[in-house]
């Protein structure tokens, strides 16, 4: 039996796992955690003893999180991990350092379970690879309407970048409003790329920061936010930007504020950049791979199901809070 609920998947047959669990009730003695970012895994102390698989690096930002030491057991992509009948393998997912798909063969079936999932290239991370001869997928559906498309990456780095030139150029500090793991890493690297220019972050944005140089994807020239005087831009996630912090920043810097958000919305004062693919970028991926049947979970699962089968003639399913008999 395989049981689906938002971003978790749960297998409860030999050797059970579960894929992302964010509650200590849906964990398994084994689990598998397909990226870092906090809406898809949540360790509750008391679960600490259960094991967490995960890519290293993905082990690595996890650590910080937890002031309890955590049964993590950290794999590389593409080695087959034994589970009595079933064989796991974590194949890279593209969406952020060490974000993985998750690949499950047995005698009778082979199926995937995607993640979050970039089709794009960005300056850190490799594009997610079409995964073929599948039975079924399970595939995140974040953007999956068509309304969501996406400019080429470099088209959005350059917005940034020149967006921070003329923000400063106006005398102004600029501030970026963005996930603080994934697109802040990207925009760091992009900028340590052509200026010598300082960024101004949160400890725990460093501490990421660093996670991701130790894995070979440099991030130079950073400060913790107490010296953002000396900082040439700064930035900021989501749930950092208030009024306060505007204050703290104009009064400690001395400057007004220029602000961009950086975020796969189409909204105002936003330079549109995501970390997941967009519609076509789904769309495309699931053509590529031709899996028998698909299964959208992870966003707007019951829309995108139908424009699977529109656009791919393969058939589609939304598995929110279902179970599949196998
Ligand atoms: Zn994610
Ligand atoms: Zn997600």
């Amino acid at each position: 039996m395989l049981k689906v609920n938002n971003t978790t998947v749960k297998y409860s047959g030999e050797v059970p796992f579960t894929i992302d669990p964010l509650a200590q009730k849906n964990y398994s003695e084994l689990n598998i955690i397909t990226h870092a970012h906090s809406d898809h895994i949540k360790i509750a102390k008391a679960g600490r003893y259960n094991a967490f698989i995960a890519h290293k690096a993905t082990v690595d930002l996890l650590k910080r999180n937890y002031d309890f030491d955590v049964n993590f057991i950290p794999y590389d992509y593409n080695k087959q991990i034994k589970l009595n009948g079933n064989k796991v393998t974590l194949l890279n997912a593209g969406h952020i350092l060490g974000s993985a798909s998750v690949l499950v063969e047995n005698d009778k079936l082979r199926y995937a379970v995607t993640g979050d999932i970039n089709t794009e290239a960005t300056n850190i991370s490799k594009p997610i690879k079409p995964i073929n001869d599948l039975d079924f997928m399970i595939i995140e559906s974040t953007y999956g309407t068509e309304k969501h498309q996406f400019q080429k990456r470099n088209e959005g780095y350059k917005k940034i970048k020149n967006w921070v030139k003329n923000t400063v150029y106006n005398n102004k500090l600029p501030v970026i409003i963005t996930h603080k793991l994934g697109k802040t890493q990207e925009i760091v690297r992009e900028i340590n790329k052509e200026t010598g220019c300082y960024v101004a972050l949160p400890a725990d944005t460093i501490f990421s920061n660093e996670v991701y140089n130790s894995h070979g994807k440099k991030q130079k020239n950073m400060l913790p936010l107490e010296e953002l005087k000396d900082a040439d831009y700064i930035i900021l996630p989501p749930s950092k930007y208030s009024k306060d912090m505007i204050n703290y920043i104009s009064f400690i810097s001395g400057k007004k504020l220029d602000y961009t958000f950086v975020t796969g919305q189409d909204r105002y004062h936003n330079i549109r950049l995501s970390s997941h693919a967009d519609y076509y970028g789904l769309i495309d991926f699931i053509k590529e791979s031709n899996p028998k049947k698909v299964y959208t979970y992870h966003g707007k699962s019951e829309e995108f199901a139908k424009a699977i089968e529109k656009e791919t003639g393969i058939k589609a399913q939304s598995v929110s809070e279902i179970n599949l008999k196998i």
